[in-house]
């Protein structure tokens, strides 16, 4: 039997592990880039992950693949959210959640033919699953969950406020394969990157991190990626000792802090549990340990009012002026499953839009702000 997993640029860390499970249970996985590599797979199933902004996208492809045939199986952060919705766009089954407790139940739905509609599993800890027999590398995951459930973002709401950290030889054995494959360099992924293992979620547990970077040069990587994409770390988890850990260990020359606001109120009702002065701290740290930062924030709150606004962009014109700084802007769009689902963002006035361009045009900012704007106008019919 053959699958098609329907890869794009934002999905393809999610389906590296089901290579695993479905090779495992005698299953070929194919790669499709576009619905056209789907219509000629060979597949009878055809796979879907995707975000919120992607959906319509998706659900034409869906449907175009329903009529030539194809059974839909649909998963990710959209359909974990709103599972009926994507069921009622062409889906035949949604798998809602962490697929890796569902995927032997699914794949034996798939090979006797009595596919259900929802496939669920609680919120676990599950073994993890190596990249070992997926034909593409990936990031390696650290942590997965978070404590802080920012009412903006979907990670606390899909995957649990209980951060679950991959164990050090788990991590070792990603290397090893990423070696046998002649790559000489890893990333990971984490919504924290210094929050692994750590007591609080917040405190980097230095101890740890040294080992296991240590651990990874003397096995023969050249290049440790961590606190850059498609890792951060929160502001107040950055301390002297772990940037110094940084430092001597990790190649990438620039670290993202996860800012979001340059409003304390806002900050406040974001449940994002630092401060304005944490950033700064933060920055001044970092660039004292010789990297640049990459600030994320977001514009377009719910309720956000323009003097909040103009407090983040007087925020962002001090660290520009004070630190070795790029922004990475985006817009705020309403996700599935969030506190602020339903809420409807607030607009982004001219006179700001203006300078986050003008940033822009000297290089000092980029992000898919502009995108996320117009997107979002069109998801929630803003004017
Ligand atoms: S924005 Fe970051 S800190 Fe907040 S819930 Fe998401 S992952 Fe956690």
């Amino acid at each position: 039997m053959r699958v098609a997993l329907r890869i794009t640029k934002y999905n393809r860390y999610s389906f590296i592990p089901l290579f695993w499970f479905l090779k495992r249970r005698g299953i070929e996985a194919v790669a499709c880039f576009s619905k056209e590599e789907v219509l000629v797979s060979g597949a009878s199933f055809a796979f879907f992950s995707f975000m919120t902004p992607f959906a319509e996208e998706a659900y034409r492809e869906m449907a175009e693949l329903k009529e030539k045939g194809f059974r839909v199986i649909a998963g990710g952060p959209h359909p974990s959210a709103l599972p009926y919705e994507v069921l009622s766009s062409g889906a035949d089954a949604v798998v809602v959640g962490e697929a890796e407790g569902v995927m032997d139940e699914l794949i034996n739905d798939i090979v006797s033919g009595s596919l259900k509609e929802l496939y669920s599993a609680p919120l676990n800890s599950f073994p993890t699953y190596s990249m070992e027999a997926s034909p593409y590398t990936a990031a390696v995951e650290l942590v997965r969950g978070c404590p802080f459930g920012c009412k903006f973002c979907q990670v606390s709401y899909l995957f649990g406020r209980r951060p679950r950290n991959r164990p050090v030889d788990e991590v070792l054995y990603e290397a090893q394969v990423l070696l046998k494959r002649e790559r000489r360099f890893i990333r990971f992924i984490a919504p924290n990157a210094l929050s692994y293992y750590s007591h609080n979620g917040i405190e980097p547990n230095v101890e740890l991190l040294e080992e296991l970077f240590s651990k990874l040069k003397e096995m023969g990587l050249l290049q440790i990626f961590f606190g850059s994409f498609p890792s951060e770390v929160r502001p107040e988890s950055v301390s002297g000792k772990a940037a110094a850990i940084m430092r001597r260990f990790c190649a990438n020359k620039r670290v993202v802090v996860g800012a979001q606001s340059g409003s304390n109120e806002r900050l406040k009702e974001l449940g994002r549990g630092h401060v304005v002065e944490d950033v700064e701290r933060a920055v001044s740290i970092l660039n004292s340990y010789g990297f640049e930062v990459s600030l994320d924030f977001i514009f377009g709150f719910p309720k956000e009012t323009e003097d909040e606004q103009r407090q983040t962009l007087d925020f962002i014109e001090e660290m520009l002026k004070k630190y070795k700084v790029k922004i990475h802007a985006h817009a705020f769009i309403p996700l599935p499953g969030t506190p602020y689902w339903n809420e409807e963002p607030s607009p982004i006035p001219r006179w700001l839009k203006r300078r986050l361009h003008e940033l822009e045009e000297k290089g000092l900012l980029d992000g898919n702000w502009a995108q996320q704007e117009y997107l979002r106008r069109r998801l929630c019919r803003l004017h």
